[in-house]
């Protein structure tokens, strides 16, 4: 139950003064993600933080205005001047003078009867805008603020500025989110006394009301105290959700799963490579773990093409050793395919049985593979989504790997911990996240780091060509294919609303194929899946050597002898996106090549993206600068790679917060896991607040 005090925060918008059904609906589209389908609560309007302020303190004469800056006059109004009849586009102008000169206030599109009421002859006002200096006169369009003289005590002249909607004005906004900050209750202090102390927070209420009505600049920078202390709060209900879930992971009590090694030497005998010195690392902290009372809850983090695979394949072989089930579940049908194809050969030469199981088995198929999975017979278990529906039974599951596990959100996490004894659990990414993002999309987790790639690599050539060139790079790989070669041709996807401009990987497939014939195969996310196995079979069998595919071959897929991929329009992508699908090639042991297709002319933050794909293949390099280019405009570009996204909190800017956070969450996991004493109770209302209640529900489980 949510707690009581926070109800005037729940409330819906329509609850405040002045807003009806209509203007709620505005509010939805600037509060809420598009297509949310969230309650629009008072909350939302309050974490709706401003972005800059206006600050009309600045006092000028007419005549001394500088030219350009934002302005307050005081005028005393001369003279209209309407446009002639028929002289539309000319604007009204209204003359008003000081001691030292005289201004005009320029209106497009203005009304005569309202202009004159707005700044009636003879009367004193005051002006607010930007002055514009234009063949030596002065000039205001659109003064942002017309008041009475006598009146002028009633408005601020240091007003927050907000990000907006189309549709809604500033005034109806600011005058809302008054409403709302009169409705705040005060809430019981939820941070650690110290950690209070030693940033000088203000209580959450208190650093909301100073949020909203900066006195200065400074108070709209998100490095204040008081924006601080809100980006900490939300930090610290993250860090505190995926303490608690880990901790009902880890008191599910885990069991010891220990191998003999019987199995894992048979997989490295097996392999056509050693493992590098980072694989066998990993593996051992990894069978260290599985071999320990407690649950394992380890995160495998690998740039592209580290070799993760074979690090799983030896976790679950160990598994198998101790008598236990594993199940590795991939994002995409082609993936579990892969992974499937990829390990048969190897499972059936040590003796493992291995199934695949995804959403396309139905009816006897799949009963049989159920059965198998019940009964015991298989070993491991590969698969979708698929692998943890509820009519799916395991004889004994001891390991969870999750591959590409951004893809997944928490509630998957949590499903699949539900299957078999509580069985341990490795993720696997390829997105090389920075720290402060592990902390903020895992919370706690252990962490092996595969480092570097195989020996023999050998590194990839990027290059970035406008989209003029095409020919030239179609002559390369003609000269490719003709060696061999097998290259990726990578579309972005056409938005079905938008009237975009890009090609269509059909149409691109019918080009190329028009000169290299049924050497050009075809894959994208509207085909059936059937028909993309067979795609992608066809490549990697090498009956096709042209691919052209849309982004679904971001994630994972293998095919060593690839060596080209050419990304069109590559300004449209984001840096971890080109840096996953650069990751297709550059896996073998000849040279590789990334060609990076964009069509100029390239805006700031694109080129500044293709010279980091030119300078660097270090993904954990990427990753950092991804961050910087992103800023904290683009929540699109964490949302679409399934990592957190924070309203209140920039990581570029609140990083060193997130520390504390996780610190603070641990303490309070040490000292109070149940959240019953009088600050659990007041953390409870924090996770209320930020929407993580759903953590809450796993302590009552618990
Ligand atoms: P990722 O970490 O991106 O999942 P994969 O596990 O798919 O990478 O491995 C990429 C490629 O590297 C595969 O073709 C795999 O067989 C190969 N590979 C993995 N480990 C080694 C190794 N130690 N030596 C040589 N090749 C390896
Ligand atoms: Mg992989």
């Amino acid at each position: 139950m949510r707690p009581p005090v926070l109800d005037p925060l729940f409330a819906g918008l329509t609850a405040l003064d002045g807003i009806g059904p209509k203007l709620a609906e505005l509010f939805r589209a600037l509060l809420l993600p598009a297509g949310s389908d969230a309650a629009l609560r008072v909350r939302d309007l309050l974490f709706h933080l401003p972005s800059g302020l206006v600050d009309r303190r600045r006092r000028e004469e007419v005549t001394t205005a500088p030219d350009g800056a934002l302005v307050t006059l005081n005028l005393v109004i001369d003279r209209h001047r309407a446009p002639e009849r028929g002289q539309g586009s000319t604007p009204y102008r209204v003359y008003g003078r000081d001691e030292t000169g005289e201004i005009a206030l320029v209106y497009f599109r203005a009304q005569a009867q309202w202009m004159e009421k707005l700044l009636p002859v003879g009367e004193a006002m005051l002006v607010s805008g930007k002055v514009e200096w234009f063949n030596g006169r002065p000039q205001m369009v659109h003064p942002d603020l017309v008041i009475p003289l006598a009146e002028a005590d009633t408005v601020p002249l240091v007003e927050p500025i907000y990000p907006m909607t189309a549709g809604l004005s500033p005034k109806v906004l600011r005058k809302a989110i008054a409403a709302s900050l009169a409705r705040l209750p005060a809430l019981p202090e939820w941070i650690e006394p110290s950690v209070v102390q030693r940033q000088s927070f203000v209580p959450f209420a208190e650093a909301l009301r100073q949020a909203h009505n900066p006195a200065d600049a400074i108070d709209v920078d998100r490095r204040a105290a008081h924006r601080r202390r809100l980006a900490y709060d939300e930090l610290l209900a993250g860090q505190l959700a995926l303490a608690l879930s880990r901790r009902r992971m880890k008191k599910a009590k885990g069991r010891p799963l220990a191998g003999d090694g019987r199995l894992t030497a048979r997989v490295t005998a097996a392999l056509p490579f050693r493992l590098t010195d980072a694989q066998d690392m990993a593996v051992a902290e990894i069978v260290a773990d599985m071999a320990e009372e407690d649950r394992m809850l380890r995160l495998l983090q690998g740039d592209v093409g580290a070799g993760k695979t074979v690090v799983a394949l030896m976790a679950m072989a160990t598994a198998a050793e101790a008598g236990a089930q594993s199940a590795l579940l991939a994002p995409t049908e082609i993936l579990a395919r892969q992974h499937f194809n990829g390990l048969a050969p190897i499972c059936e030469k040590i003796g493992l049985d291995i199934v695949l199981l995804t959403g396309r088995d139905t009816g006897k198929v799949r009963a049989a593979k159920q059965e198998a999975i019940a009964s015991g017979k298989a070993d491991i278990v590969v698969g979708t989504h698929a692998l943890f529906q509820e009519s799916v039974e395991y004889h004994d599951l001891g390991l969870v790997v999750v591959d590409e596990q951004h893809r997944f959100g928490v509630h998957q996490r949590l499903s699949l911990a539900r299957k078999g004894r509580s069985p341990d659990l490795l993720v696997m990414t390829a997105t090389p996240i920075p720290r402060t993002l592990v902390l903020a999309a895992f919370g706690d987790m252990d962490v092996s780091r595969l480092h570097g790639k195989p020996a023999g690599r050998k590194p990839i050539t990027t290059v970035a060509v406008p989209l003029e060139r095409l020919r030239e790079i179609v002559e390369r790989i003609a000269a490719a294919v003709a060696e061999g070669g097998k290259v990726y041709w990578v579309c972005p996807l056409v938005e079905e609303s938008e009237k975009s401009d890009l090609m269509a990987a059909e149409e691109r497939h019918r080009q190329l194929a028009g000169l290299f014939g049924d050497l050009v195969g075809l894959v994208h996310g509207q085909m059936p899946g059937e028909e993309k196995d067979a795609a992608m079979a066809a490549f990697k069998e090498g009956r096709t050597r042209i691919i052209v595919a849309t982004t679904v071959i971001e994630v994972g897929v293998d095919v060593p002898d690839a060596t080209i991929i050419v990304i069109e329009h590559a300004e449209r992508f984001g840096l971890a996106q080109l840096h996953q699908l650069r990751g297709r090639v550059g896996r073998g042991d000849k040279p590789s090549s990334c060609v990076l297709l964009y069509r100029a002319p390239l805006g700031e933050v694109a080129k500044a993206r293709l010279a980091v794909m030119r300078e660097t293949e270090d993904g954990f390099r990427i990753a950092e600068e991804d961050l910087k280019l992103r800023g904290e405009g683009d929540l699109l570009g964490t949302k679409q790679s399934g990592l957190p996204s924070f309203r209140l909190a920039d990581l570029e800017i609140h990083g060193d917060l997130m520390e504390i956070a996780r610190d603070d969450a641990r303490l309070v996991m040490a000292t109070d896991p149940d959240l019953e004493g009088p600050r659990g109770e007041a953390l409870r209302v924090l996770l209320y607040l930020f929407g993580r209640d759903d953590a809450i529900r796993l302590l009552r489980a618990g």
